[in-house]
């Protein structure tokens, strides 16, 4: 029955690791895989995450199904992180929250909804862009096509979008990236939002917003920027939210799926589809990660914990960046790489060559993916020097 299957190639990021774990140079550095590192090169768990574990341990009573949305009081913490405490979308009970096996699965219960209640529409997505974006809506039975993102400078192409906006079927569905690109780094200003909304609205397009990386950028709100002028001037958006990044509970799969409908009425309609996607993918979300995430975000010390270690890794992450720019002053090519400065979240489209990309990983064992996409938070102050000689050495 299997003799027919063929073996496909693995995926480009887990050979990558594969591949760092046995190099011997002792001065290697991986810039591959999408987590966040500390100064250490270590992921680790949150205080505030420890603490909420801490007090579930201790306080949880039962492990029944939680049902189909998830837990409300996690919902109930994410819609307001995610549009704002004084939301006008919620005061007027336009929006409705399903928890997800993290952002991945609030993507794909997106997907299954449009390819289930909007039959015909094809998504858009920016080129480039998160490489599962792809999988997942052809994988619905979706139409993918491509509006572009970045030009050949290595630039946000931001007129070629909005050209390419313009000319979107009405009713078709336009997937941007709230914030920190995937996999660029290159996010739209408040001004660009506001021209976008304005595309959309007059195409009536529906958008579909992945927040894979709220607080990463510039803030927990700031971030927040476009999902809330979207959800505020347009009667119909999705949101994919995603605990991943900003809680670091990676494994816990937390994510959350956003429909904002135009009135309470067509909301709770949404929402009842919504729940039968869900059920027909896996019935009920993994429990755990929700429960973290709800009881720091009800609760006032751990919230305050929590935005601390948030605003430390963003930080962390922006300083490098800079760093990154200045250590390659003394090689006269920080005006060439200064977009790493400029762009904002986890990762980097550098500029670097597929060639390049590979020398610098057969020469220095740096490792990063041959788009020349870079994870910023594998550079660190120790590596620095080393990186940016290397990367001096390729553009000889
Ligand atoms: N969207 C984007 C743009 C991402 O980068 C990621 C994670 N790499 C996700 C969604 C999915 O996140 P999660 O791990 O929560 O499924």
């Amino acid at each position: 029955m299997f003799e027919h299957i063929e073996r496909v190639p693995g995926d480009a990021i887990l050979g990558l690791i594969e591949a760092f774990k046995k190099d011997t140079n002792p001065q290697k550095v991986d810039l591959g895989v999408g987590v966040y590192r500390d100064s250490q090169g270590n992921t680790p768990v949150m205080r505030a995450v420890k603490e909420a574990e801490a007090r579930l341990l201790k306080n949880e009573t039962t492990k029944t199904y939680i049902g189909s949305h998830g837990a409300p009081a996690y919902g109930e913490a994410v819609l307001p992180l995610v549009l704002g405490a004084s939301s006008p979308v919620l005061e007027a009970n336009r929006a409705s929250a399903t928890q997800s096996p993290g952002g991945t699965g609030a993507l794909r219960l997106a997907a299954d909804f449009v390819a289930s209640q909007m039959p015909g529409k094809g998504i858009w997505v920016s080129d480039p862009t998160w490489p599962n974006h792809h999988g997942i809506f052809t994988s619905a039975g979706i139409k993918l096509h491509k509006y572009p993102y970045v030009d050949a400078d290595n630039r946000l192409d931001f007129a070629g979008m909005l050209a390419a906006l313009k000319k979107i079927p009405e009713g078709d569905v336009v997937v941007l990236h709230a914030c920190c690109h995937n996999p660029t780094g290159f996010d739209l200003s408040n001004e660009q939002w506001q021209e976008v909304v304005e595309v959309l609205q007059d195409r009536k397009l529906l958008p579909l917003v992945d927040f894979a990386y709220q607080g990463f950028g510039e803030g927990l709100d700031e971030d927040a920027y476009g999902v809330r002028l979207l959800s505020e001037k347009l009667d119909e958006v999705i949101i994919t939210s995603s605990c991943s990044k900003n809680f670091g509970i990676y494994c816990e799969r937390t994510g959350c799926l956003i429909m904002v409908a135009r009135n309470a009425e067509q909301m709770e309609n949404v929402r009842s589809q919504v729940a039968i996607v869900a059920r027909e993918n896996y019935s009920n979300p993994p429990a755990h990660g929700g429960a973290i995430v709800s009881e720091i975000l009800h609760d006032a010390e751990l919230s305050a914990i929590w935005r601390e270690e948030l605003t430390e890794m963003r930080d962390r992450i922006n300083t490098l960046r800079r760093d990154f720019v200045e250590a390659l002053k003394p090689y006269g090519l920080d005006q060439k790489y200064a977009c790493v400065a400029e762009q904002r979240g986890m990762f980097s489209y550098t500029g670097l060559t597929p060639e390049q990309v590979d020398r610098l990983r057969a020469e220095f064992g740096i490792y990063m993916v041959r788009s020349g996409r870079a994870n910023v938070a594998g550079f660190s102050h120790e590596n620095l020097p080393y990186l940016a000689k290397a990367i001096a050495m390729v553009n000889e």
